[in-house]
């Protein structure tokens, strides 16, 4: 048998479509939205057997239920999508959460205690940076942030200290769109005893997938492109080590109590089949809009990885399939044009989040990142005058021509 016929899926929508479902008891074409808390056994004895985990079966909503399974279960064969190792094909299991906010919980907390520190780097989402700071730290957790495009800086640091155990990433990062070499990380890691977790939110699976570097967690906020629509907020955690994923990562979801709810799961679950056409569109249309951006007079600097002139250009096109829907740019005049260029917008919309079918421009520094002191703001790059954008799936040309005449 060869490699590939060892794999469910030929194709990533295939994947994308079909994983995770079950043949519903009533024949529903899709699983009904189980709006359920909790769920009945037949005898005591039946109930025992599912509370020791001897026989399958759901027991309560927070702990999981159908809609939770068949998110979670599609989400670990796009992470795991055609991806090897030990000559089978690689076996993921996903946690689904409330929020992404939830799933980096459930992931800082299950696994770090008091006295351990975690290394990360610059700009980051700007509530996960927060949670470091304000959660991790009074727990005795130290986040140390550094430039880990700097492989020279990411090897001092972890063999100068020994009480590093996991490696936080964001690549693409938001939103600065600096990128950071996964696989040069993880190598560094190896040995050390750190355990490697990566923000694949910007990217999706269809971009990336850091589980072919060997990393040990990826999480996302669902709430972006997963979803693709802009309908529920939601995180998953995803790990490689299925037992460790299965009692202390699942407990803590548990009882930090960050779990998702049915309906949420449901929109996630029918958002996720057309991840591949929305990506394709999304990132075809970023890359005109980004040139288009380069060569105005009006723009200083845009921050795109597809664009040649990107510091993070060769990583990016080493480690994503397209350079991605994110973009953030600079315009002459700084934060005051930013604020006439926003409010001109006729068609992409005024909003932070990303990944929904519109476009949407956000101004990070008094919106998403309002609760990051401002000297690291700036050391992180953003900057005042900085604008994201997350370029929709609109028809090309009314992106440009509404961003043009904004410009004007
Ligand atoms: C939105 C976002 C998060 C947080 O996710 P929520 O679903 O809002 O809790 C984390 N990381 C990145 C990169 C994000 O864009």
């Amino acid at each position: 048998m060869s490699e590939n016929a060892r794999h469910p899926y030929i194709g990533f929508s295939s994947a994308a479509i079909h994983a995770g479902h079950k043949t519903d008891s009533s024949y529903a074409h899709l699983t009904p939205i189980y709006a359920s808390s909790t769920y009945v056994y037949d005898t005591a004895e039946q109930g025992m057997k599912r509370f020791k985990g001897e026989e399958d079966g759901f027991i309560y909503s927070r702990w999981g239920g159908p809609n939770f399974s068949e998110a979670e279960e599609k989400i670990a064969a796009l992470e795991a999508y055609q991806i090897t190792t030990d000559g089978k094909p690689l076996e993921l299991k996903a946690i689904l959460h409330s929020s992404g906010m939830a799933a980096i919980s459930t992931l800082v907390l299950g696994v770090l205690k008091p006295g351990d520190k975690l290394l990360t780097h610059y700009s980051l989402y700007g509530g996960t940076n927060e949670l470091f700071y304000k959660i991790l730290e009074p727990l005795g957790i130290e986040a140390v942030i550094v430039d880990l495009r700097d492989l020279n800086i990411a090897e001092e640091y972890i063999r100068k200290d020994k009480t590093i155990k996991m490696i936080y990433l964001e690549t693409p990062a938001n939103p600065t769109i600096q990128c950071v070499d996964i696989a040069a990380i993880t190598t560094l890691a190896k040995g050390h005893g750190i355990k490697v977790a990566v923000d694949n939110t910007f990217s999706t699976p269809y971009l990336q997938q850091p589980f072919q570097f060997d990393v040990d967690f990826v999480l996302h906020s669902t709430t972006k492109f997963l979803n693709g629509h802009g309908t529920a907020i939601g995180g998953v955690l995803i790990g490689k080590d299925i037992e460790l994923m299965k009692t202390r990562m699942e407990k803590t979801k548990r009882l930090l109590g960050g779990s998702s709810n049915p309906f949420d799961a449901f929109l996630l679950t029918q958002g996720m089949k057309t991840l591949e056409i929305r990506m394709e569109r999304h990132c075809s249309n970023a890359e005109r809009v980004a040139v288009f951006l380069n060569n105005h007079p009006m723009v200083t600097k845009v921050n795109y990885p597809g664009l040649a002139s990107h510091k993070d250009h060769d990583v990016a096109s080493k480690q994503m399939r397209h350079p991605g829907p994110m973009m953030s740019f600079e315009l002459k005049g700084g934060l005051e044009e930013g604020k006439k260029f926003i409010n001109n917008l006729k068609m992409c919309t005024r909003a932070v989040s990303l990944g929904t079918c519109d476009t949407l421009v956000s101004h990070p520094a008094s919106m998403t990142h309002y609760g990051v002191p401002e000297v690291d703001r700036i050391k992180f790059g953003i900057t005042n005058g900085l604008i994201r954008m997350s370029v929709g799936i609109e028809n090309v040309e009314d992106i440009i021509r509404d961003l043009d005449q904004a410009l004007s």
